[in-house]
């Protein structure tokens, strides 16, 4: 099977930018919720699962307390990851392994749809979602993992470096800060020019990217999430393209090349 990359966005969100770059509080911005599904000769992965369709119909009893701070949720069942796969011909049972970047409400929402699939988490990260600080606990949902606890978990230490299937197409890079155990993903494709490094949360846009001082209002430890940003920044100047977690801009430039 040839290496084929599909990204997707299940929806977007509206939030205050704030929470992004701590600096423009009140001023609203739309953002994307990338996920995305990678098909390698040795198996279909995901990276990231986006939001969980379940708590469409009453997002209220579903999400309680972590849609709060949300100023809308522009969502619908066809925007999630199960109709989204079927949209590239993907049968959700057919995905092998699921690569987590951390469990946050707008990234491990679907883990349920893939009871059968290997999930390639930090240990770090799962510990934490099931217990996180008081100050990080709407957002991770109980709701969305409470029937994932059986699952089929490769669970990495921290720093560990992950070569999903031994040929460096797939690397998971321990990058924490926004989460304990937040990971990114390095994707390397024979017919695409450049490595790709899909940052998810270590890094939302290119503004953060550049290390601002006062990033980031949602974070567990602000000293690691500069260092993984730094680590980010290398990447980027020795020529990786950077896939941010949240950048609408960036996401619409990006995707024209796998339309
Ligand atoms: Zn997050």
């Amino acid at each position: 099977m040839k290496m084929r990359f599909h990204p997707f966005t299940s929806g977007t969100y509206v939030v205050d930018r704030g929470i992004m770059d701590d600096i423009n509080w009140g001023q609203y911005y739309e953002h994307p919720i990338p996920m995305f599904a990678i098909r390698h000769p040795k198996g279909i992965v995901v990276f990231d699962t986006g939001h969980n369709h379940r708590g469409l119909k009453d997002p209220q009893a579903w999400y309680g307390k972590s849609i709060e701070g949300f100023k809308s949720i522009n969502i619908t069942e066809g925007d999630c990851l199960p109709a989204q796969l079927g949209k590239v011909g993907i049968d959700p049972a057919e995905v092998t392994h699921v690569v987590l970047s951390h469990l946050h409400i707008d990234h491990a929402g679907e883990m349920e749809s893939f009871p059968k699939a290997r999930f390639v988490v930090r240990a770090a990260e799962l510990s934490y979602a099931w217990w996180p600080a008081p100050n990080m606990r709407h957002t991770y949902v109980v709701n969305d993992l409470k029937e994932t606890r059986f699952f089929n978990y490769l669970e990495l230490r921290d720093g560990e470096e992950f070569d999903v299937f031994g040929d460096g197409a797939l690397t998971c890079i321990h990058t924490p800060g926004h989460t304990p155990g937040h990971q990114s993903l390095a994707v390397r494709l024979p017919d695409h020019d450049k490595p790709m490094m899909l940052c998810a949360d270590a890094c939302y846009t290119p503004f953060t990217l550049e290390g601002n001082p006062y990033c980031a209002g949602l974070m567990w430890n602000l000293d690691e999430f500069h260092r993984s940003l730094g680590r980010l920044r290398h990447y980027r100047d020795i020529g990786y393209e950077m896939w941010y977690g949240h950048d609408m801009a960036a996401w619409t430039e990006r995707i024209k090349a796998f339309g």
